[in-house]
């Protein structure tokens, strides 16, 4: 555990360090887009003659400094943004570094037969242009930045206006870590203050071959109207279902650290929960021993005034809240508590189940069976195709449900974070691509296929 002593100690030390880089300017942190577009386009010829085997020396070094200032980060993002909680950050900055695929992702593919052989190769595209989240801004610029380098692509980054210290900080980290392996200056870019303009002015560049937007519905479709190549990463409203074949204890245990993670930020986090009746009771006790606190009542609704903003009776939500302690909205509402969680029962309807809060805050919906489970489900999760998970032994239920749900990221029986690598199988990123397809995104999502026909030639069996 982190605690306050160390958090000032840290603080102090990013300052400190923060004062001399900006003495000396963060590298690859530019004034203006057009300067920093010039200086990636110029790295970008220099490392096409770079092998392999560089671009890995390179990929090293940074999943090694991550690791390093892996708490830096975490700490300078949570001042910054206001959201969030220093030790899961630091747990997202770790898992950046040792589970984003790096150049082992490039499968080359062959054919061979009578006619010859041909060669399948994933080339980059070039000058990648990427918009980064205030949710997870250094993880992503570290992340994308792995897998678009691994590919043999350079980066240019237009963070979130409200994170782009942090997100700088990460530009600087990861230049830093290709200079000290060999690599070219700027392969990694971004400016100083990201505005709207410099987005469009990145968005339109010829220099930049590819985008790749991280974030909410509105920069998925500003990028999805750009006229080039884009992975679009979007927004979720992550349900989750308990049955009453699941065990009890470890769902509730497990739904109180996905949900709580990070404050719930996280767009896989766990969001809403439809029980079976049954054993609601027994997982709201469950939830409440893993750290949970239970609102009801009237305390639900005066919660509801705290978080969100309700219009032409429609909620969206007060965005001064996002990312909060738990402990501070039980202090709005008169309780003073420090659990990980709030937790509440409602009805399907409730704005806690519909809206994407991104608040440590989780709705429990009483259902009768699973068909009723699945249909409000499916209607919470608004068609993003995102995440969805279940606590279930039957099998049926398990796949009868993500065969409705549809989406990319589908976890069983676990925190919702297994399903990019923290503690499931497989790789992680924190760019998941519903809308464009690309699902979790990876080295192979940032290169273009190329083929290569040989007739009559190395065929030779
Ligand atoms: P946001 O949409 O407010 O901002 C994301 C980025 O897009 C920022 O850099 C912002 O400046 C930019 N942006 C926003 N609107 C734009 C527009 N019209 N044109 C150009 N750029 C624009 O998101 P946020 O609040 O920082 O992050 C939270 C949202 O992102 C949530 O909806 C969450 O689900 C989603 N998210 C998705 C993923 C994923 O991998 N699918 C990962 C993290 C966050």
């Amino acid at each position: 555990m982190i605690n306050e002593a160390k958090i000032s100690e840290i603080v102090e030390s990013v300052i400190r360090n923060m004062n001399t880089v900006s003495g000396k300017k963060q590298l690859g942190v530019f004034d203006t887009m057009a300067e920093a577009l010039a200086a990636v386009d110029k790295a970008y010829k220099q490392y096409r003659s770079y092998s392999v085997e560089q671009r890995e020396k390179m990929i090293s070094a940074i999943r090694r400094l991550t690791l390093e200032e892996a708490e830096q980060m975490a700490v300078l993002g949570v001042k910054e943004t206001g959201m969030g909680r220093v030790v899961d950050k630091t747990i997202k900055h770790q898992l950046v570094a040792n589970k984003t695929p790096g150049t082992e992702d490039l499968q080359p593919r062959v054919y061979t037969g009578d006619d010859g052989m041909t060669l399948i190769e994933m080339a980059p595209f070039g000058v990648i242009g990427s918009i980064t989240p205030s949710t997870n801004p250094s993880e992503t610029v570290i992340c994308n930045s792995i897998g678009m380098i691994a590919g043999g692509n350079a980066v240019v980054f237009n963070p979130h206006p409200n994170a782009c210290e942090v997100a700088n900080y990460a530009v600087d980290l990861v230049n830093r870590a290709i200079l000290e392996a060999g690599g070219p200056e700027n392969l990694v870019v971004s400016v100083k203050k990201p505005t709207h303009e410099s987005s469009n002015e990145m968005m339109q560049s010829p220099i930049v071959k590819m985008l790749v937007a991280t974030g909410g519905p509105g920069v998925v479709k500003a990028l999805l109207s750009s006229g080039k190549k884009a992975i679009g990463a979007g927004a979720g409203n992550p349900p989750v279902i308990v049955d009453d074949t699941a065990d009890i204890a470890k769902a509730g245990r497990d739904i109180v650290n996905g949900a709580s993670f990070d404050n719930n930020l996280p767009c896989i986090a766990e969001k809403e929960c439809f029980a079976f009746d049954n054993i609601t009771d027994e997982l709201i006790l469950s939830m409440i021993s893993a750290g949970a606190y239970l609102i009801k009542g009237d305390q639900i609704e005066q919660l509801k005034k705290v978080c969100l903003v309700e219009k032409d009776g429609k909620f969206s939500i007060n965005k001064k809240w996002v990312g909060k302690d738990a402990k501070l909205f039980l202090k709005e509402i008169g309780i003073d508590a420090d659990p990980k969680l709030i937790i509440c029962e409602t009805d399907e309807n409730h704005p806690f189940v519909q809206v994407e809060m991104m608040m440590p805050i989780l709705a429990i919906v009483r259902v009768k069976d699973i068909d009723q489970a699945i249909e409000m489900a499916v209607k919470a999760e608004h068609g993003n195709r995102h995440s969805a998970h279940i606590h279930s032994k039957n099998v049926d239920h398990l796949t009868r449900f993500a065969k409705a749900v549809e989406t990319t990221i589908f976890v069983k029986n676990a925190p919702s974070y297994a399903g990019i690598g923290a503690g499931g199988e497989g790789h992680t990123t924190f760019t998941i691509a519903g809308p464009t397809g690309e699902g979790l995104t990876c080295t192979r999502s940032f290169t273009r296929q190329r083929r290569c026909v040989l007739v009559d030639g190395l065929h030779i069996v």
